[in-house]
């Protein structure tokens, strides 16, 4: 929590390629240390014989949430281990800070919380959100109280009291797109979330178009194994101050092994996601051709999501059922590839009107691509596509923007 990348005797680096951020960030020290690999820390607590010096750390914290001078206090207030994956996270988002926290889902109780707390309980929200976030916004759980829209009714929910506009782009599950300059400039002076998770900052920067909070669900692309839940957000030091204090008063803290778990995906991520990108545009290309498709989403962006439709003949649960070499199982972002029934699962909990009204139907089937040879994964998907039926139309390709 006392982790200074640019400490004395770390040279601060002028810019540099993203590739060499998601390898180099949040390790700047560890030369100095005499270590390669970083450290991880788990203890809870840390001895102090100065009770002065840390109670005036505590009252600074307490103030304004900044990181804490000096030694570390208590392990909900902060761990180097974890201000290593924070750092290296806000270096690749481009912003001053990251809070990291236990769930991408914590991540985002702690933002609802923050802006309620401040007395801006109203969110303005862009449909589809993964299934939980819908679910969290939509039962006002937290005290809060959604307006959901499309991109070009943001101007017009916005109230006095809105403390937060949501997107996620793209979306999951449809991929739809949104332009997150145009909802910045909807916003006004509130501040907007973009959930980054399926884009990751390999593909997109939301803070480069004026986004003041970009989510992850670090369990994803961030991790990359499967092996890790944790969630954060990347912002400015004004709104991750208040964030870090939730943290401590709710105690939704990411565990320091999933902090070196998470450092360590950082590192491979910009490889990871274009190989799997690739693999995925060509799969999204010979789904759209493949007549036993009706309906391929790929972003523009690119990325390694596709979502399909198979053509009447042959169910979405049929084709969960058949494959063999890729997972049929909730989650996304990992190593192998994974195939899950959105209107079964990720957006079970979301009721099906909003569900259909949102664009997700209950024929989509939602990918994440791995990093499987490209011939190996069309084999699967062809088997489970079964055989080719006669007389079904064309399919379609959607790429692009929300409708
Ligand atoms: N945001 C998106 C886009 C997700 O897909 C998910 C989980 O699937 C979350 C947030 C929630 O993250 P977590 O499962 O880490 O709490």
């Amino acid at each position: 929590m006392d982790f200074d990348p640019y400490q004395e005797g770390a040279a601060a680096p002028g810019p540099r390629a993203l590739a060499t951020d998601a390898v180099h960030a949040g390790r700047e020290d560890l030369a100095g240390l005499g270590l390669h690999a970083p450290p991880i820390d788990l203890s809870t607590t840390y001895p102090s014989y100065d009770s002065r010096g840390e109670a005036a750390r505590i009252d600074a914290f307490a103030a304004d949430g900044a990181e804490p001078d000096g030694p570390p206090v208590y392990g909900r207030l902060g761990n180097p281990t974890v201000a290593r994956f924070e750092s290296g996270l806000a270096r690749l988002e481009g912003t001053d800070s990251a809070v990291a926290f236990a769930s991408g889902m914590a991540a985002l109780t702690a933002v609802l919380l923050v802006r309620g707390a401040a007395g801006l309980r109203h969110v303005v929200a862009v449909r589809p959100l993964y299934g939980c976030s819908d679910h969290l916004l939509n039962t006002g759980l937290l005290g809060t109280e959604v307006t959901w829209t499309d991109p070009a009714g943001v101007a017009d929910a916005v109230r006095p009291d809105t403390g937060l506009v949501m997107v996620e782009s793209p979306a999951n599950p449809t991929l739809a797109e949104i332009d997150l300059r145009a909802v910045v400039y909807s916003c006004g002076e509130v501040p907007l979330l973009v959930d980054n998770t399926f884009a990751t900052p390999v593909l997109q920067r939301p803070a480069e178009s004026g986004a003041r909070l970009v989510l992850h669900s670090a369990t994803k692309y961030l991790g990359g194994h499967g092996d890790v839940l944790g969630g954060v957000v990347a912002c400015d030091e004004e709104l991750a101050g208040p964030l870090r204090q939730v943290r401590f008063a709710t105690g939704g803290v990411l565990h320091p092994l999933a902090g070196y778990l998470l450092l360590r995906g950082l590192s491979t991520l910009p490889v990871r996601v274009r190989a799997a990108s690739a693999t995925a545009a060509e799969l999204a290309r010979r789904l759209t051709a493949d007549p036993r498709v009706a309906r391929v989403h790929y972003p523009r962006i690119g990325g390694a999501m596709v979502s399909f439709e198979p053509a009447a003949g042959r169910e979405p649960h049929e084709v969960i059922a058949a494959v063999r070499l890729i997972t049929p199982a909730v989650s996304l972002g990992s190593v192998d590839t994974l195939i899950q029934h959105p209107a079964s699962i990720s957006h079970r909990i979301v009721d099906p009107a909003d569900r259909h009204g949102s664009g997700v139907g209950d024929r989509l089937l939602r990918m994440s691509v791995g990093l499987e040879d490209v011939d190996d994964l069309w084999q699967d998907l062809d088997h489970a596509l079964g055989p080719v039926r006669e007389s079904v139309p064309a399919p379609r390709a959607v790429r692009g923007r929300h409708t």
